[in-house]
């Protein structure tokens, strides 16, 4: 089979590799139609992410067709549709049993980070009774690619972890794919003032389309005099972070208001000032969080329902074997106008 294979710090490549097999008895294999490139593949890309070895395929999202099944798995058969969570769970650890499936002691985040990934014409999912969904009839495949892991990271580390309540004003920082996914699940709970913070005209302009209520470009303007502005000097109720680098952060901590909730989503790379000389008093909370991925069978139901339309999110379609291309656009995603890409299997 073909793969998009990870060699090295700037180094990948589209090239043969043998097709995977079922290695445990709780196993699947699965053929890929479509997967996408999330930001993390950008920061394995860099160098950013060391445990991530030279040959392993790339990806963590996407949707397929199961092709064979170890005997130990129960909910799935061959032939069947379904959706490949970013997060892999065994379902019987004590992090799983909390839920914590982030975290699970026999997987959590190891799709095309521990263990080959998504990016290729097939995958072996561990644990595929809990870590794979599957695909109600006549649903759209491509929207589902968004619930792999954008939509309920988003969700959860953002909106859930943010306390997002009716009436709420909400800043969210970083108006990229899981940015904007904060924002189309923040609506679930209609806050008043959804404000989006970017540097990009175009990303704001979506979010305006998405339900922001007013959108900064922080490029142009200071963004915590723009917010204290807008809100008679108090700050916002929840704060999420949506980019993952010190300024960002340290704007959320800059715009929060007494007893706000600041939820990080961002992926750090470096440490950040925690101003305690002025957050000590403040009544505030700070949240990080990996995605669980427990509320993927609720946003299911809210896309078959068509209440959410993630199909939004997309901006490019690409076959399998154009993926090195696809990276490309996505890499350069402000000149190319991209959130995010579809591959679908020639
Ligand atoms: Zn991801
Ligand atoms: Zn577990």
């Amino acid at each position: 089979m073909k793969a998009l294979v990870y060699k090295g710090p700037g180094e990948k490549a589209w090239e043969e590799r043998p097709k995977p097999t079922i290695l445990k008895p709780t196993d699947a294999l699965v053929k890929v139609i479509k997967t996408t490139i999330c930001g993390s593949d950008l920061h394995i890309l860099k160098g950013d992410v060391p445990e991530v070895i030279s040959g392993r395929v790339l990806g963590h999202e996407g949707v397929g067709i199961v092709e064979e099944t170890g005997s130990a798995v129960s909910n799935f058969k061959k032939g069947d549709h379904v959706m490949i969570s970013c997060i892999t769970s065994c379902g019987k650890c004590a992090y799983c049993k909390k839920g914590m499936y982030s975290h699970c002691e026999n997987g959590g985040w190891i799709l095309g980070h521990l263990i080959d990934g998504t990016q290729a014409e097939y995958v072996r999912i561990p644990f595929a009774d809990n870590s794979l969904y599957g695909i109600p009839e006549g649903m759209d495949e491509e929207a589902l690619v968004m619930l792999s892991d954008i939509l309920p990271t988003g969700f959860e580390c953002g909106v859930l972890n943010g306390r997002v309540s009716p009436g709420d004003t909400v800043a969210i920082v970083g108006a990229g794919p899981v940015g904007l996914a904060a924002l189309l699940t923040a609506q679930f709970y209609t806050p008043a003032e959804i404000i989006m913070i970017d540097k990009d005209d175009n990303r704001l302009a979506i979010a305006k389309k998405f339900g922001a209520t007013r959108t900064i470009n922080s490029a142009k303007l200071d963004a915590k005099d723009e917010i204290m502005n807008l809100t008679a000097n108090k700050g916002v109720d929840c704060a999420i972070e949506a980019v993952g680098v010190p300024a960002t952060f340290e704007l959320c901590e800059s715009i929060i208001a007494p007893g706000g909730h600041i939820a990080n989503i961002g992926v750090h790379g470096r440490s950040v000032d925690l101003h305690m000389e002025t957050l000590w008093s403040q009544n505030i909370t700070i949240t990080t969080r990996l995605v669980d991925t427990v509320t993927t069978p609720m946003l299911l139901k809210i896309v078959q329902a068509k209440k959410l339309d993630p199909m939004q999110l997309i901006t490019h379609r690409f076959k399998l074997s154009e993926i090195i291309k696809a990276y490309d656009v996505f890499a350069h995603a402000d000149k190319e106008k991209a959130l995010k890409v579809i591959m679908t299997c020639d």
